[in-house]
C-alpha cells in the first residue's frame, strides 16, 4: 500500500491549507518490495536545449529513473528532450505552462496553465503519460488541486529541497540531500529556470552545479543503500 503524506502548506495570504492531496514523501509501494529504501529523483522547470541533456547523460550513465516536471511552453519547443526522456525509462510530468503562480490567477487560468500541457505532450509524444502535476513554487490551492484532479493529475511536491537553483555550489547541493534525505524521499531539482531567467548561458540559469551534483549524489546514494526509483505506478486508496 502506499500512504500519502498530507502536508499543511502555506497559502499566500498566510493562511494553512489543510490536508491537501500532495504526495510529498512515498512510504510503501504496490510493487510487494517496500523493504527497500527507495528514493525519488525529480527536476523541474525544463526541458532545457542546454541542462537537461546533461542531466539525462548523467542518469543513463547510472542508469536510475526520473521525473520531469516540464513547462509546456519549453516542451513544445523540445519534442525530442521529452521523447529522450520517455525512452530512456523517465516520466514526464506536468509543471503548467508558464510557471505562474497559479494562486494569483483566475479559474480559468488554472485550468489552461495544466491542461495545455496535457495537450502538448500528447501532441510532441504520444506515448508520454500524464500522472503527476508540481505547482510553480509549490504553491498549491485548492482550486489547483481540484484542477489538477480533474485532468487526472496527482499533486506531487517534494520532501527534500538543495536549493539548487540558487547554486549554493556543488558541496552544499550535495551536503544538502545526503542530510536530509530517508527511504521515501522526493528530492526536488532543477534542470532548467522559468521564463525571465531562461537564456541558456546566462549566469543565474546555469544548471552546472546541479548536474555535477548529480553525479557525485547518484553513487553517493547507492552507496547508503537507496535505491533510486520511478514514482509509484499505483494510486493511493482514501
Ligand atoms: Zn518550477
Amino acid at each position: 500500500m502506499t500512504h500519502w503524506i498530507m502536508d499543511d502548506i502555506p497559502e499566500q495570504d498566510g493562511t494553512i491549507v489543510k490536508r491537501l492531496d500532495c504526495l510529498s514523501e512515498v512510504h510503501g509501494e504496490c510493487d510487494h518490495d517496500s523493504q527497500r529504501r527507495r528514493v525519488y529523483l525529480t527536476f523541474d522547470d525544463g526541458p532545457n536545449s542546454v541542462w537537461t541533456p546533461k542531466v539525462l547523460d548523467v542518469l543513463a550513465q547510472h542508469q536510475v529513473p526520473a521525473t520531469f516536471c516540464v513547462l509546456g511552453m519549453y516542451a513544445a519547443d523540445h519534442p525530442k528532450l521529452i521523447e529522450r526522456m520517455i525512452v530512456e525509462g523517465h516520466e514526464v510530468a506536468n509543471h503548467t505552462m508558464t510557471h505562474r503562480d497559479l494562486s494569483k490567477c483566475d479559474p480559468d487560468q488554472v485550468r489552461c496553465e495544466i491542461l495545455d500541457v496535457n495537450a502538448t505532450i500528447k501532441r510532441t509524444c504520444p506515448a508520454a503519460a500524464m500522472r503527476y502535476v508540481r505547482a510553480p513554487y509549490g504553491i498549491w490551492t485548492k482550486e489547483v488541486i481540484a484542477e489538477s484532479a480533474k485532468a487526472g493529475l496527482t499533486a506531487l511536491h517534494w520532501s527534500v529541497d538543495p536549493r539548487d537553483w540558487s547554486r549554493p555550489g556543488v558541496d552544499a547541493i550535495v551536503d544538502a540531500v545526503l542530510a536530509a534525505v530517508c527511504p521515501g524521499s522526493i528530492v526536488l531539482l532543477h534542470d532548467g529556470s522559468p521564463p525571465g531567467e531562461s537564456a541558456p548561458h546566462a549566469h543565474a540559469a546555469s544548471r552546472e552545479q546541479t548536474v555535477t551534483a548529480l553525479s557525485r549524489l547518484i553513487p553517493a546514494l547507492k552507496e547508503r543503500k537507496f535505491v533510486i526509483s520511478s514514482l509509484p505506478q499505483c494510486w493511493p486508496t482514501k
